[in-house]
């Protein structure tokens, strides 16, 4: 560091203080000049001690023997050498003395922002054109809005050159006339970093025929914002900040309305193998084709969807493709044999269920409720365990002699629309052998019966004028207004009512209801 020889004065107290260059201070924060503190702040007090400069207490901790001389104190404390300030809780004093500096006249509060100017050019000839023209006379002119977009040649050298744009050598391109004096005119060559396309794409995605505006606002409006934005945690210093600005700045151009692009954000870890990102020279490499001729696609995708969430960094094992034939594959082998085994069993009306139909009619409701939520909460790992849940039950139940044409039909037709989005081919050919003309990916998500599909059932008792009338299966979580509704359609307890209202309904869910007439 160098002292100036200058001084600068302290606004509350009148004190002089050294002004002193120093290395440590970034020139691009704030204005590039700092007071220090070298009581509370290691590198003001590792300066102040190399340079001599005074360093004076101005927080006191509330256990003195949390203080050295040997170092700067950090933490928590009261204000001491403050003057009228003294004995304000440092966390409180922030507030109090940059009021006290506004009411004074003498500063104000401010945020700053840690953030740089970007520099869009590049010499490169994949990227947006950046619309401006260089006259001799005029100087730089903007390209009308009517000329707009100012399309790229197509008959380029594209490859770099390691100086010049490679646009400066198409001739015909980049000679045009001023559009202000309609003299001899040249393009910028430069082109648009192609983070200026990946900060708005997401606006003209929803709109992508439109060939008088980048985006028709009311069309973008209808759509955005994204419901759902997935990207590596690689983007969130740059490209997330770039779309959340440029979204803003449409916003404030009356083009949108939604403040933020992307409301939710999933950030999927990596898949690395030996701690670390595949690649193929180092030689840590599951090759898809080997996975996919020994075991298809669908196999690959289970396995990886089985491994974990969808955030966490998942560790290829060493045996490498072959981990696949540990559950995924035999598990699809095992899925095609439910389906083809009961393939022929029609449907024939509602047959009566047996307790053991009725058994796994419930699993199937309840799969395909919770299946939906761990599908809303990107939990496929846990959907696929659901869906093995699932196929064991239907096995067990064809083992215990069931065999209702109804139930099994239900059963796989769910399975297999519940399964389709993960392993996408071999649900669409078990579909088609099942007799479907159309895609199975096309197909309604299937609905759940919220009965059906509640975890447990009671047994509601229904008394008419204290006397037991009726029993119902009833799901434990069932509401009171549900309890009269089931209850006033019992024929029981209708022949016992004969048309009357009941003078008095006691409700206790979920077990007993008594009417009273
Ligand atoms: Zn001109």
């Amino acid at each position: 560091g160098m002292f100036l020889g200058r001084y600068a004065v302290n606004p509350v107290n009148g004190e002089k203080i050294p002004i002193w260059a120093a290395d440590y201070v970034m020139i691009d924060y704030g204005t590039g000049a700092i007071m220090a503190v070298p009581a509370h702040d290691h590198r003001d007090f590792e300066f102040a001690r190399q340079y001599d400069i005074e360093i004076r207490t101005v927080i006191e901790p509330l256990d003195p023997a949390a203080a050295s001389p040997d170092e700067p104190y950090i933490g928590p404390g009261v204000m001491v050498n403050s003057g009228a300030f003294d004995g304000t809780p440092v966390d409180v004093a922030v507030g109090v003395v940059t009021e006290w500096l506004e009411a004074q006249g003498l500063g104000r509060a401010a945020k700053n922002f840690r953030i740089r100017d970007w520099l869009i050019s590049r010499q490169r000839y994949w990227g947006t054109p950046i619309p401006i023209v260089f006259c001799e006379r005029c100087g730089e002119v903007p390209v009308p809005e009517e000329d707009l977009p100012v399309v790229l040649p197509d008959d380029v050298d594209f490859r770099p050159t390691g100086e010049d744009s490679p646009l400066a050598s198409a001739t015909e391109w980049v000679n045009v006339a001023c559009p202000k004096c309609a003299g001899a005119a040249r393009r910028e060559t430069d082109t648009m970093d192609t983070f200026v396309d990946s900060s708005w794409y997401f606006n003209r995605y929803v709109d992508p025929h439109n060939e008088k505006l980048p985006f028709d606002p009311e069309v973008a409006d209808a759509w955005m914002p994204a419901d759902q934005y997935t990207g590596g945690i690689e983007h969130a210093v740059l490209h997330l900040i770039y779309a959340r600005f440029f979204q803003k700045v449409l916003v404030d151009l009356g083009m949108a309305s939604a403040p933020e692009p992307f409301p939710n954000l999933l950030n999927q870890g990596t898949i690395t193998m030996g701690g670390k990102r595949m690649s193929k020279s180092r030689g840590n490499l599951v090759d898809p084709s080997e996975a996919f001729e020994r075991y298809g696609a669908d196999s690959l995708r289970l396995y990886m969807l089985f491994s974990g969430p969808p955030e966490q960094d998942f560790d290829w094992p060493d045996e490498g493709v072959r981990s696949i034939g540990r559950v995924a594959y035999p598990w699809l082998q095992r899925v095609w044999r439910l389906c083809e085994d009961n393939r022929d069993v029609v449907s024939v009306g509602n047959l009566n269920q047996s307790p053991l139909d009725e058994a796994l009619t419930r699993q199937v409701h309840r799969t395909i409720r919770v299946v939906s939520e761990d599908f809303e909460r990107f939990s496929f790992n846990t959907a696929i365990a659901r869906l093995h849940e699932l196929v064991n039950h239907a096995y067990r139940y064809r083992a215990a002699g069931g065999g209702h044409p109804g139930v099994m039909r239900e059963l796989i037709e769910a399975l297999l629309k519940l399964l389709a989005p993960m392993a996408p081919h071999i649900t669409e050919e078990l579909w088609h052998r099942r007799g479907h003309q159309d895609s199975i990916h096309t197909q309604k998500w299937p609905v759940f019966d919220p009965d059906l599909a509640s975890l447990e059932q009671v047994t509601m008792v229904v008394q008419v004028n204290g006397k037991v009338r009726d029993k119902l299966e009833v799901p434990a979580g069932i509401t009171e207004e549900e309890m009269k509704v089931r209850a006033l359609s019992s024929d029981k307890v209708s022949a016992q009512l004969q048309g009357r209202e009941p003078r008095k309904v006691i409700v206790k869910p979920p077990k007993l209801i008594s009417l009273v007439v």
